[in-house]
């Protein structure tokens, strides 16, 4: 199976409003843990926070779609000035994506996912149909996250 991202980008706060609208993107699906802020951090920077707010000042949708079964990702949402989220996403499985979709009112078309991890962030969307971005893990905090990085590796580097 093809698992190489549509695109890549360091960080979520170099993608802008610019190129998502190029691309025909209204709406991102955006891991949080490792994407919007390191694992157990309590909230996203600043930049983050910001970037997330531009993007829907420019009219496109931010969605924070996490696996994490908490309530998490809806204080993250807050932060970041939108009101949408999906918890306990169970990612790479698409199945919450129409709920997502639903959300907004937008297309799998307009959609996007964008994360740090290749079996998880990545798989989803090509379950989905839809485009994706891979950004770099914010920090390899433990042995698991390197060895996972590692795996992952023959798909970061293409392209
Ligand atoms: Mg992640």
């Amino acid at each position: 199976m093809n698992l190489l991202p549509d695109w890549k980008f360091e960080r979520v706060s170099d993608i802008s409003a610019d190129f998502l609208k190029k691309e025909g993107i209204g709406v991102l699906l955006v891991d949080l843990d490792n994407t919007l802020a390191p694992y157990y951090h309590g909230s996203p920077a600043q930049k983050t926070i910001a970037w997330a707010r531009h993007l829907k000042a420019s009219g496109i949708d931010v969605i924070v779609y996490s696996n994490n079964k908490t309530e998490r990702p809806r204080g993250f949402a807050e932060l970041l000035g939108t009101e949408y989220y999906v918890n306990h996403a169970r990612k790479p499985h698409a199945d919450k994506i129409p709920e997502a979709l639903a959300l907004t009112h937008r297309s799998i078309d307009e959609c996007c996912v964008v994360g740090d991890q290749i079996f998880t962030d990545v798989l989803l969307s090509k379950n989905a149909g839809c485009r994706s971005i891979l950004v770099e893990p914010i920090k390899l905090a433990n042995p698991l996250h390197i060895v996972r990085f590692a795996l992952e590796l023959p798909w970061r580097h293409t392209k």
